[in-house]
């Protein structure tokens, strides 16, 4: 399996000078080997490959005295992730969607270039991290480094430079808990499960929405293509940087907490783009990041051999998890729910239940999968 581990770097002055010089080189490089593409297919109907372009490699640092410098996998790798976005523009073009061609890129639009052997151009000496041709970066090792290390990435973020490992390792199971748990995503509480606990809903983008309209303002007072609006667009990202990042901390610890409680966890299947209708209700759901935490539950559940099952979401919230009552009328403002069953709960929570029920019946195979009716809904 393989996984990927990114560290922040220190690089020191010199270093970070040849960090950009290399970025720089290799966004030449890239749009050079885009216009050679272009140009043969547009001229002479050709079309030029990864393996073409590959036995340039040697050519082009022999005749560019930038090159020269770089690491002759530094160059492949750039041509490699030429032809990935080519292999990607052909998948959406088959696939009938909207497909942009590769575009060259701007300086302010390359923000990466890797290593693709461990030993062989970086390596890892005592606390820091040797790159060729740049030095020995110092590294802020913030958690363990687990695994055989395979490639490497050094990206440019607007809080400065970043290590990313790619490392394969073998996952190490958990002991089952003999629970499961159903999961209800809302927006009185971002999460309420089955067993009744629920975790109050973080605004983070909110909460950081007057900075960043502070920010925004100041990008657009200052002139176009000045130093100053530079500097006021680099803060602006430096913003949006700090927010993801709490947000993907929250939510990566929150995946975690539920791998580490439950073997089984079935959450709803929510279909964003249908949630845009209702705009309110998509601004929430977007803020809290659902599609990133579900895609981190499975993510950790396939490490950990547990199981995350989605379910259709229709009726959770309106079917009484006791008796299988369906309250037709119950709005978004009803939070509590009271069924001539005798069964009180809160509404979420009454929801999860059904999310768990669901999960139960699509493993063990006693109702149809996705998509249940009303009807079969009710009769949970
Ligand atoms: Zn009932």
């Amino acid at each position: 399996m393989l996984k990927t581990f990114c560290y922040r770097l220190y690089p020191s002055k010199v270093q970070e000078r040849k960090l950009e010089a290399t970025r720089e080189t290799c966004r030449r490089w890239y749009n050079d080997l885009l216009a050679e593409r272009k140009t043969a297919y547009e001229e002479r109907k050709e079309t030029i490959g990864k393996y073409e372009q590959l036995r340039r490699v040697k050519d082009h640092k022999a005749s560019n005295p930038w090159a020269a410098d770089v690491h002759s996998h530094v160059l492949q790798v750039v041509v490699a992730d030429l032809d990935n976005a080519f292999q990607a523009f052909f998948r959406r073009v088959k696939s009938g969607q909207k497909a942009g061609y590769p575009r060259f890129r701007g300086r302010n639009r390359f923000d990466s270039f890797g290593f693709k052997e461990y030993g062989n151009g970086f390596k890892i000496d005592g606390r820091r991290l040797r790159v060729s041709g740049i030095g020995r970066i110092a590294v802020r090792w913030h958690r363990p480094l687990e695994g055989t290390i395979k490639t490497l990435r050094l990206i440019k973020k607007a809080s400065g430079w970043y290590a990313c490992f790619s490392v394969e390792y073998t996952p190490q199971p958990l002991a089952p808990t003999g629970r499961d748990v159903g999961v209800d995503v809302g927006i009185a509480s971002l999460i309420t499960t089955s067993d009744g606990a629920s975790v109050p809903p973080q605004h983070w983008y909110k909460r950081e929405q007057r900075k960043l309209r502070v920010l925004q303002r100041r990008v657009a007072r200052r002139t176009k293509g000045g130093k100053n609006r530079r500097k006021a667009v680099v803060q602006l990202q430096r913003q949006h940087e700090r927010i993801a990042n709490q947000r993907k901390d929250f939510l990566n610890k929150l995946a975690n907490a539920l791998i580490q409680q439950y073997d089984r966890i079935a959450v709803e299947n929510l279909r964003i783009t249908n949630m845009v209708n209702n705009r309110h209700l998509a601004k929430s759901i977007l803020d809290a990041g659902w599609g990133y935490f579900v895609a981190r539950l499975h993510a950790k559940a396939a490490e950990a051999a547990r199981v995350v099952v989605e379910v259709d979401p229709a009726y959770t919230s309106k079917t009484c998890s006791g008796c299988g009552h369906v309250f037709e009328n119950l709005t978004l403002k009803d939070r509590w729910i009271v069924c001539g069953c005798g069964l009180s709960l809160d509404r979420d929570h009454n929801a999860a239940i059904n999310i768990l029920k669901r999960g139960g019946q699509l493993r063990w195979g006693i109702s149809t999968p996705l998509g249940v009716l009303p009807q079969e809904a009710a009769g949970l």
